[in-house]
């Protein structure tokens, strides 16, 4: 349920609609947008308690209209939230302009991703990617450096100024990787996790959620909405293809996710079109097809030699491919984004 508050109403006002719900047993999440403020209870109700709670607080000073949720998920909605979730990492904001994360699948060494993100940077990435923890298909195949990996990412962030987009695989190590990272990614195949969504729902780092492989995209916002629920209001969603009947690319890259999140959610969302398509060829065709579509960002994998990738080196940009790439995006971006105003508003 969704109580809309009216423009002008006071302070007192939204008090006494606050105890009235603790009054009924709920716990009230509120949001204050930028016109009005929003108060959500989240928890189910049978019909009866909706049309109980309907007379109760709309008999109330200050409420202008209450609203069901329209679907199941309720923190993650356009209903709770109107004007969309900019998100401030560091000196970066996602959910304006256009964002480029870039950087290895994993991080091999500290020579190597001092150089992938220092070249990065100079090409106008925002964010460094890199996985010290990798899940990987096979146990046999290389998985991460771990500890030593997430202190070479926090060397490259401090060498170029890029934060760090960094994955964790388990609860447990939540607190280690956030130590390291400006992001927590939870990748595909953690997407349903939801021991590991909470967990990085109780932490004050902004969380990138990757679909998952054969995840529907209320799946995607039902796990958005386990990071919600916890009080992290920080979660970017990441289209990074799904698993079809078709084997000529790696997954398919679900590009009618972008408007359609777009129009359900106040989240950013974000394309990753290496893990989508696996091959390197593609990916700037669907890179600035994301871009167009109205993606808040792209994650892209580069390395500095592809052919040697200890992981996903058939999908990774050369530094070079990445650079022009670039060039390409800034100009989509500003094709599709110039037209635009809009007050820029924080998580
Ligand atoms: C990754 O970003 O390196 C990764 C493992 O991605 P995904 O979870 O989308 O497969
Ligand atoms: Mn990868």
């Amino acid at each position: 349920m969704v109580i809309l508050m009216s423009p002008d109403c006071r302070k007192a006002e939204v008090a006494e609609i606050l105890a009235a719900i603790r009054g009924r047993g709920f716990e009230p999440r509120i949001i204050s947008s930028l016109s009005r403020t929003v108060i959500g209870i989240v928890e189910e109700m049978h019909h009866g308690r909706v049309e109980e709670m309907t007379a109760l607080l709309s008999g109330l000073p200050g409420v202008e209209g209450i609203e069901t949720f329209g679907g199941s998920f309720k923190l993650a909605s356009r209903e709770f939230r109107p004007e969309r979730t900019i998100i401030r990492v560091r000196d970066k904001y996602i959910g304006g302009a256009p964002v480029v994360m870039a950087g290895p699948c994993a991080v091999e060494s500290r020579e190597s991703i001092l150089r992938i993100a220092e070249m990065a940077a100079a090409s106008g990435a925002s964010f460094l990617r890199g996985g010290a923890f990798k899940p990987r298909t096979s146990p046999y195949s290389f998985r991460g450096l771990k500890e030593e990996g997430l202190k070479y990412l926090r060397e490259a962030s401090n060498l170029t100024g890029l934060p760090v987009v960094t994955e964790v695989l388990t609860p447990e190590d939540v607190p280690l990787v956030a130590e390291y990272a400006d992001v927590l990614q939870i990748g595909a195949r953690n997407m349903q996790n939801y021991a590991l969504l909470e967990a990085a729902g109780e932490t004050d780092r902004p969380v990138f959620l990757k679909r998952g492989l054969m995840a529907t995209i209320k799946e995607l916002l039902l796990s958005a909405e386990y990071i919600l629920a916890k009080g992290n209001s920080q979660v970017i969603l990441c289209e990074r293809g799904i698993r079809t009947f078709e084997p000529a690319t790696r997954n398919t890259l679900d590009l009618s996710a972008v408007p359609l999140l777009k129009e359900m959610t106040h989240l950013p969302v974000v394309v990753d079109p290496s893990h989508a398509s696996g091959k390197r060829e593609l990916v700037p065709a669907l890179a600035l097809a994301a871009v167009a579509a109205g993606a808040d960002g792209l994650m892209l994998e580069v390395h500095d030699n592809p052919e040697a990738a200890l992981s996903d080196g058939r999908q990774s940009l050369t530094l070079e491919a990445f650079d022009y790439l670039m060039k390409k995006i800034e100009r989509v971006s500003m094709a599709i984004h110039e037209s635009e105003t809009g007050e820029l508003k924080c998580a």
